[in-house]
């Protein structure tokens, strides 16, 4: 039988809703139905939303539902080093550059994305600098302490690739959000030159996610709709770091009675709420109609 490794990789951010549920559920389902595995990760590079509780609510909640994950979980803040090596690497090859505009900065100069629907308001894309900063100036907002970020470049991508650039191919098993499936051509412009190592974080979701998928040998990765756009730039890092690429499957986004996708802010569709009214796994399992 073919390999197959799927994960589910909360942020714990919060409790888990019936969307990370209907999630779950699918990756879990999905490894089972092809002999295969899924691992669970924890997601949190954001040491200022995540919380240990949370990760303990993860745990408590997933069993709860009847599943069992190998161990040792990776927990993404125990690697941030592996993080950095692996942004070093991309700064070496001259592909990523120092980014000290601030938000409102970057929000003038930038366009919105036409759809995003997980990036939210956070949304936007920034094609880079007109000119890139001259070591002088680099060096003395650096000797001032000033913070920054490091971007992705795309034009420096598309030099290093050539004609592979363009060629950058997924293969999309479910379905995107206007409906994409199949062998899809990776376009990173639509994202723009994306930040790699958020300035407080010294890493972000799309290199530790990419990174950590390539590590544990993850074969499908599969997850909501809202990170679809996100598999653009994560194919175009795979051919950058020489990272196996693997398959995707994103499912549909599971929406509230009001056809609003669940959010953390849905305190009473919480599975902890859930359970504490007397719900039984077999009822979240309906409720997320699987
Ligand atoms: N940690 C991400 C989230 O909570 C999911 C990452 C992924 O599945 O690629 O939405």
């Amino acid at each position: 039988m073919t390999r197959f490794i799927t994960r589910f990789a909360p942020s714990p951010t919060g409790r888990l809703h019936l969307g990370h549920a209907f999630s779950a559920l699918t990756a879990f389902e999905a490894a089972r139905a092809a002999g295969g595995t899924c691992l669970l990760r924890i997601e949190d590079i954001d040491q200022t939303r995540c919380r240990p509780e949370y990760e303990a609510g993860i745990y408590e909640d997933l069993a709860w539902l009847g599943l069992a994950w190998p161990a040792p979980v990776r927990r993404q803040s125990d690697h941030m080093d592996e993080y950095a090596r692996a942004l070093a690497r991309l700064a070496r090859q001259g592909l990523v550059y120092r980014c000290f505009k601030t938000r409102r900065e970057i929000a003038e100069e930038s366009a919105r994305a036409p759809h995003h629907p997980g990036e939210g308001a956070d949304a936007l894309v920034y094609t880079g600098p007109a000119e890139p900063m001259s070591e002088a100036e680099e060096a003395e907002r650096l000797a001032r302490g000033e913070a920054f970020a490091w971007r992705l470049s795309l034009k420096a991508c598309r030099e290093a690739l050539g004609a592979r650039y363009d060629a950058l191919e997924f293969v999309e098993a479910g379905e995107g959000p206007d409906g994409e499936h199949g062998v899809i051509t990776a376009r990173p412009d639509t994202l723009g030159d994306v930040i790699l190592a958020r300035k407080d974080a010294g890493t972000s979701y799309h290199l530790a996610c990419v990174h950590d998928d390539a590590l544990q040998g993850v074969t499908h990765v599969i997850r909501g709709q809202d990170l679809f756009f996100a598999t653009h730039l994560h194919r175009l890092l795979q051919a950058l770091m020489d990272w196996p690429v693997p398959v995707w499957r994103h499912h549909r986004l599971l929406t509230g009675a009001d056809g609003k996708r669940f959010a953390k802010r849905d305190r009473s569709q919480t599975l902890q709420a859930m359970r504490q009214a007397g719900a039984a796994p077999d009822d979240v399992r309906r409720r997320a109609g699987l």
